[in-house]
């Protein structure tokens, strides 16, 4: 009798030990299956919107199809484009489609009142706009805003320079404002002036290629937008006066001393007109180009 109750207990011992075995197992062991599922934080790699307005023209084909090619190279990129047109076009539909690019397609028309000159204003503000609604949804990433006019050159590293960036990123663009290069110049790490020529009065004298915004700020400040109302060439400025001061501006591209954008312009072509043509030509129309 004696000696069967003490089998019961030390049966009951053996599966207490065994539970607290268990548990301490599992317990020790989940730090290390976490580990496994959450990524690094190194690894994490913030998302670049790439705002782009586009319009019709005759080598807009060309222009995209180089970017979109430079893009296909770029982690983690999602690209706006919008399309200054009452519609959306087949030409850009079909080239965001086979680009196989992340994408956001959108359109409105550019109504420029008089004395206004500036390009892309009412498609970058769209696209901002949806971008605000986008960072509010559960699909939303933490990452930078990046305007990205069609005809640029873009190297494959301002992409990594950009993901760096806490709050505003500076760096040179090439072959603008009339100079071999127009760039923030630092000073203890920090931008202390700016080497422009044209209008060098401006408030931030950076071009639309040389920064990029952390999506968040423009949570932060949802009046933040491009105007009609500001003379041309400032609206970088205008955007950037909403987000960042000059002292908070961070230099990217090594201190800026490095080109990595180029403000190239694709010469707009000279075609003749088939009617102006002695021999008579195999209708080309229905090929896009
Ligand atoms: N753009 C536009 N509508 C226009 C003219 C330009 O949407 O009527 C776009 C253009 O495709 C480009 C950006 O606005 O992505 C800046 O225009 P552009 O490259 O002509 O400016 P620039 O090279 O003179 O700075
Ligand atoms: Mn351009």
């Amino acid at each position: 009798m004696h000696l069967f109750n003490l089998k019961i207990i030390k049966k009951q011992y053996l599966a207490l030990g065994m539970l607290v075995f268990v548990v301490l197992f599992l317990f020790n062991s989940k730090p290390a299956f976490q580990c496994q599922l959450t990524p690094d934080s190194s690894a994490y790699l913030p998302t670049i919107y790439g705002i782009t307005p586009t319009y019709a023209r005759l080598a807009q084909k060309a222009d995209l199809t180089r970017l979109s090619q430079t893009l296909m190279l770029v982690k983690n990129f999602h690209w706006i484009v919008i399309e200054d047109s009452a519609s959306k076009t087949k030409l850009v539909e079909n080239l965001l489609k086979e680009s196989n690019l992340k994408y956001t397609h959108l359109n409105v028309k550019t109504d420029k009142p008089k004395g206004s000159s500036a390009s892309g204003v009412e498609q970058r503000n769209m696209a901002l706009d949806w971008l605000r609604g986008h960072l509010r949804s559960p699909e939303g990433t933490p990452g930078v805003v990046f305007f990205m006019d069609d005809d640029n050159t873009y190297a494959l590293k301002i992409f990594d320079e950009m993901r760096k960036i806490k709050r505003v990123g500076v760096w040179p663009v090439g072959i603008v404002g009339g100079m071999r290069v127009e760039m923030p110049l630092v000073t203890d790490g920090k931008v202390s002036g700016y080497n422009a020529v044209w209008k060098p009065y401006r408030p931030f004298p950076i071009d639309m290629a040389g920064f990029a915004i952390n999506a968040t700020l423009f949570l932060d400040f949802p009046e933040a937008k491009f105007s009609r109302k500001v003379q041309s060439g400032f609206q970088e400025s205008e955007i950037l006066k909403y987000v960042v001061t000059q002292q908070e501006l961070e230099p990217l591209a090594e201190n800026c001393t490095k080109v990595y954008v180029w403000h190239t312009r694709t010469q707009k072509p000279s075609i003749i007109s088939p009617k102006k043509l002695k021999k008579p030509l195999v209708p080309d129309n229905h090929i896009e180009v």
